[in-house]
């Protein structure tokens, strides 16, 4: 044990070295092998620990055992001895008896002689005698039977006697057996507790062995870890310094940053500032350049004229034939395009309008003439571009041109979408378009689902005197393939309703009605342009014979609609009070596309050749007194009297043309006419 309690002691002294060891901050190897092998050493020494006290208990049961059984020993010796002393005891007193009965038998025989001699004498002597003998004979008899009674007890304590011997024999055995078993158990317990003992000491010895071995090894490291503390040491000396310096320039760094920062920042702001007061700057220019653009148009626009007239003579066509009705007859004045001469029945009449193309000019040469009023309607102007003339003149080719070479309709379109696309980053357009069609002055809508259905047209409930039709289809175009299937659906609708396209169209006004409206995104300016393109029927007179039923009603109805044309047209440029829009549904529902600041342009379309004349001669005559109207109030006046007189006379009297109410509202009256200002704006309410 003491052994052991020194062990133990080294152990937990070398357990807690080991334990300083482990604490160092630099270990060399944590978690090394022998670390693990001690763990391993530790638990076995406490499993030994534990092993040997589970021994020693045994131990101490056992001793416990061994002392209860030496008790009971004693206990049964204790009770042997006792049984002895009463054997003894028993015997004494038997043998007491024994020698009492042998000393009275002894007595008895030396009395019985007398006796006999007595009975003998008492037999013969006496009865008395007699008496007493027997009565002798049976106290003889009696001490006889007792004897024997004695003897048999005595017989008996014998046998109690011999088997207390056997008894104690017996236990004797029994004792000596208990006492081989117990030196035995006593033997095996020594030996066990040797064995125990022994186990212990070796695992002890491993343990220590290894413990040692262990300490060693973190000797050795240790010695290593130190060895590389010395090295690390100065290594560390550096880098102390190294970082107390970086700590002190970050210390600075801060402050240095933040300097940084705020200059930075201060120059940023002035950029920002500088950037948005040039782009205030940029913009209030933008804007002043829109404005002036916008004027300058408008300017370009008054100087050409709210209202222009240009001519189109298209080339001479197979379909004119050949031999002298197929000559032309139409010149021009190579040093002014606005002048046009005419050969009509070998004499020679000259007319000037505002621009005349000769059949070289292009569709884009025509187009170029209008675009100006195309991209007026983006900054919501209202716009009229009609095409006039007989058929066969070429209207629908200037309107609608050929898929190869197309026409105003299409140029127009596309033109708007890339002045939109353009303006896009400012604001925010919609196009949407609508077809339709007069016919016999029944508005129809050429791109809805039931053609035939007849339109009317209605004043906005909203009081703003605008103007609409209910019913009446529009499509939001986004690009010339949408303005294709439009056109193509609208085509459809006309083929399908008439048997005879080519005659119908040239008795019918189709018009293209484009609609801009435009959002501005930074103010929510909102604007609406309209713009139209009226592909006219024709406007060749019917003859004195031939013209009846149908065909004379069809006359009469395109006489008055492009009378009534003529009229508003002139009645707009002349600044009358009364412009009379409702004589006709053309000139009703172009209303707000004709008066207040809207733009109109008249392509008056001429056939060149000489079987023509005639119907030029009338064209151009309509062409060059719209045109005319715009002189001086008075003259205005007394030329569109002098027209629409002239226009009547020049009316076959067989069309029985109704005279056009229009003349009557468009006649002048004094009282309107003398103050134009203020009749412009009865004019354009909204505007
Ligand atoms: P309208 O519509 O006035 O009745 P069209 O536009 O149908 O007349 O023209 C009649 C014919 O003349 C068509 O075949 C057309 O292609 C042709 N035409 C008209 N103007 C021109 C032109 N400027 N260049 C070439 N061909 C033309
Ligand atoms: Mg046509």
């Amino acid at each position: 044990m003491v052994e052991n309690e020194r062990l133990r002691q080294e152990m937990r002294r070398c357990e807690a070295e080991l334990q300083e060891l482990r604490a160092k901050p630099a270990g060399p190897c944590p978690g090394c092998e022998h670390s693990q092998e001690s763990a391993q050493l530790r638990d076995k020494l406490s499993q030994l620990q534990l092993e040997m006290a589970e021994s020693k208990g045994m131990l101490s049961e056992l001793n416990l055992e061994v002392q209860q059984k030496t008790d009971r020993l004693a206990e049964v010796e204790l009770r042997l001895k006792d049984c002895l002393a009463e054997k003894a005891q028993e015997e004494e007193r038997l043998s007491r008896r024994l020698r009492d009965s042998h000393e009275t038998i002894a007595s008895l025989r030396a009395q019985s002689p007398p006796v006999k001699y007595v009975i003998k004498t008492v037999e013969v002597e006496s009865p008395k005698t007699k008496q007493a003998l027997s009565e002798s004979q049976a106290r003889n008899q009696h001490l006889q039977e007792q004897v024997a009674m004695q003897r048999q007890v005595l017989k008996e304590m014998e046998q109690q006697l011999q088997s207390s011997h056997q008894l104690t024999a017996r236990l004797r055995a029994q004792i000596a057996m208990y006492e081989s078993e117990l030196e035995r158990a006593h033997g095996q317990m020594l030996e066990e507790m040797q064995s125990l003992e022994e186990d212990k000491n070796r695992a002890i010895e491993e343990a220590f062995a290894r413990a040692q071995v262990e300490m060693k090894a973190v000797h050795e490291n240790l010695a290593g870890v130190r060895t590389n503390l010395l090295t690390l040491q100065p290594a560390l000396r550096t880098l102390t310094n190294d970082y107390n310096g970086l700590k002190r320039q970050v210390r600075g760094f801060p402050l240095l940053l933040q300097e940084a920062l705020r200059s930075v920042k201060a120059e940023i702001g002035q950029a920002i500032e500088e950037v948005n007061s040039n782009n205030q700057e940029l913009l209030r220019k933008y804007r002043r350049e829109l404005q002036l653009r916008k004027k300058c148009h408008n300017e370009l626009v008054r100087l050409k004229g709210n209202i222009r007239v240009i001519a189109r003579v298209r080339p001479v066509t197979k379909e004119d034939g050949e031999g002298p009705e197929a000559t032309n007859a139409v010149t021009f004045d190579a040093d002014d395009d606005s002048i046009i001469h005419l050969l009509h029945k070998g004499k020679p009449v000259s007319f000037e309008l505002d621009k005349v193309f000769s059949p070289q000019a292009s569709q884009q040469d025509v187009f170029q003439e209008v675009q100006a009023l195309i991209t007026s309607c983006i900054d919501g102007f209202n716009v009229c571009i009609f095409a006039y003339g007989q058929t066969g003149a070429g209207k629908t080719y200037t309107m609608e041109g050929t898929p190869e070479n197309p026409g105003i309709n299409q140029r127009a379109l596309q033109l708007l979408f890339s002045e939109v696309q353009e303006k896009a980053s400012d604001w925010e357009y919609t196009i949407t378009v609508s077809a339709a069609e007069i016919y016999n002055e029944v508005l129809r809508d050429l791109l809805g689902k039931e053609p035939q259905e007849k339109l009317e047209i209605r004043l906005c409930p909203d009081g703003s005197g605008q103007l609409y039709v209910p019913g009446l289809t529009e499509f939001q175009v986004q690009s010339v393939d949408d303005i294709n299937k439009v056109f193509e659906f609208g085509h459809t609708n006309r083929t399908t309703e008439f048997t005879n396209l080519n005659e119908h169209s040239s008795r019918s006004h189709a018009l293209l009605i484009v609609t801009v409206r435009g959002m501005d995104c930074s103010t929510g300016l909102r604007t609406t342009g309209k713009l139209n393109l009226v592909d006219l029927a024709g406007s060749e007179r019917v003859g004195k014979s031939g013209a009846e039923g149908s065909r004379l009603r069809e006359a009469q109805h395109i006489n008055k609609s492009l009378s009534a044309l003529g009229d508003v047209i002139a009645a707009l440029r002349s600044r009358q009070g009364h412009v009379p829009f409702r004589n006709s549904k053309l000139t009703y529902l172009l209303q707000d596309s004709l008066s207040g600041d809207s733009k109109t342009l008249m392509v008056v379309q001429v056939s060149p050749v000489e079987k023509n004349t005639s119907e030029t001669l009338y064209s151009l005559k309509f062409a060059e007194r719209v045109r005319s109207v715009e002189l001086g109030p008075g003259l205005r006046r007394a030329e569109l009297g002098s027209w629409s007189s002239q226009e009547h006379l020049e009316w076959e009297p067989a069309c029985q043309t109704p005279q056009p109410s229009a003349r009557a509202h468009s006649a002048p009256s004094s009282g309107t006419s003398s103050r134009p200002g203020s009749i412009r704006r009865k004019l354009q309410p909204s505007a």
